[in-house]
């Protein structure tokens, strides 16, 4: 089906008259962010976006798409694991007593419009993480629930996407519950789940054409012409057999251990748990906040620091993300968006980490 570019707005008229909060992307402090909105207007209409190792940035084009960009620093995972969050609270009676009392989530039925399909597979492997192991996470769940997804697929690459040869990219393949495909005049529209049918409703939809199917797949063919790749060797065996490489101590040369890549990574769940007491010693909040596997902090048990050095931790990060994850989850924790190295400030590209590794293999 198909629906004319000015019935965009239509459509978040009927979200929002129907109670959703609508987060879709738009411009700010000189990147495409997902926030609140309720306009057309707010979308980063003919703007398209310059990647490349450790660089970001923003232009104008004449194009009158809304979404003729790769992406931004973020994906789905702030809006369902929250940057920082109390999960409880304690306090002390007068008497004595300690009681402790749960915080429930705040929630309320959001849409997101313009996720692209390797955020869409990051979702898919944090409900993996989250939901779907012996112990369900109930803040994650109570947002999950909430939450539908309008994704729109790619129509031009980034400079370090690889979704490609993840197999997570660059059209949304399953997950949403509706999907959008870009073109010169509108939108196709695919409703993948009955809740997205509903989302449609009050759209004046047509059939669509050969001609848009036609112009559907040579956008999606564009997309595909990535530049980069994973490497086509064994990955997750080869990482193992490498632990003792000094290719790990080569890359922790550049290696800032500011935990960006982690950040930014859609599929990236470590995190820290902190109480915070409060001045009249009788009541004390506990929160988890997001961490990095390349602090010092985050390996610290018991009075040691298991990965003092910069080069365990980067090769934990990396055997995790390409190694054992296959053994936690079924899959490599990497969807392939770019973000890692787009946003590492010294431009490390996790492509040329790996290839690292076959290059050596071959001397
Ligand atoms: S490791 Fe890098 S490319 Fe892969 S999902 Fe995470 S941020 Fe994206
Ligand atoms: S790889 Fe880059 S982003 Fe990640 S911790 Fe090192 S310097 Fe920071």
């Amino acid at each position: 089906m198909f629906f004319q570019a000015n019935q965009l707005q239509q459509l978040l008229n009927t979200l929002l008259s129907k109670g959703y909060r609508c987060i879709g992307p738009q411009v700010r402090d000189g990147a495409i962010i997902y926030d609140s909105i309720s306009s057309t207007e707010q979308l980063p209409r003919g703007i398209n976006d310059e990647q490349k190792p450790g660089h970001y940035s923003l232009n104008n084009n004449t194009s009158s798409k809304y979404f003729d960009w790769a992406n931004g620093p973020q994906a789905i995972k702030p809006l369902l694991f929250a940057s920082r969050e109390r999960l409880w609270e304690s306090k002390q009676s007068d008497e004595g007593q300690i009681s402790f009392e749960l915080t429930e989530p705040e929630t309320k039925p959001t849409v997101i419009i313009g996720a692209r399909a390797c955020d869409i597979a990051a979702m898919k492997i944090q409900d993996q993480h989250f939901l779907e192991q012996e112990f369900v996470d109930p803040y994650y769940k109570a947002r999950r629930e909430t939450l539908l997804t309008v994704a729109v697929n790619c129509s031009h690459p980034a400079d370090t996407c690889f979704c490609h040869s993840t197999g997570d990219g660059p059209f949304v393949d399953d997950g949403a519950d509706v999907v959008l495909t870009e073109l010169d005049s509108g939108f196709l529209v695919d409703a993948r789940t009955p809740q997205g049918k509903n989302l449609l409703e009050g759209l004046s939809l047509e059939d669509s054409t050969k001609e848009q199917l036609e112009e559907s797949e040579s956008i999606k063919a564009n997309a595909s012409k990535q530049k980069r790749q994973l490497p086509r060797f064994d990955i997750k065996s080869r990482l193992f057999n490498e632990l003792n490489n000094d290719a790990w101590h080569e890359i922790a040369t550049k290696c800032l251990s500011c935990g960006n890549c982690t950040s930014v990574c859609p599929t990236c769940f470590c995190h820290s748990e902190n109480d915070v007491p409060e001045l009249d010693g009788k009541s004390s909040a506990h929160y988890r906040e997001w961490d990095s596997c390349f602090g010092q902090g985050h390996s610290y048990i018991h009075g040691i620091t298991i990965r003092s050095e910069t080069s365990q931790r980067y090769r934990q990060w990396l055997t995790h993300k390409f190694s054992s994850w296959h053994e936690q989850y079924g899959r490599s924790g990497c969807v392939g968006c770019g973000r890692c190295i787009t946003w590492c400030p010294v431009g490390i590209d996790v492509t040329e980490s790996l290839g690292h590794f076959e290059e050596r293999r071959r001397d």
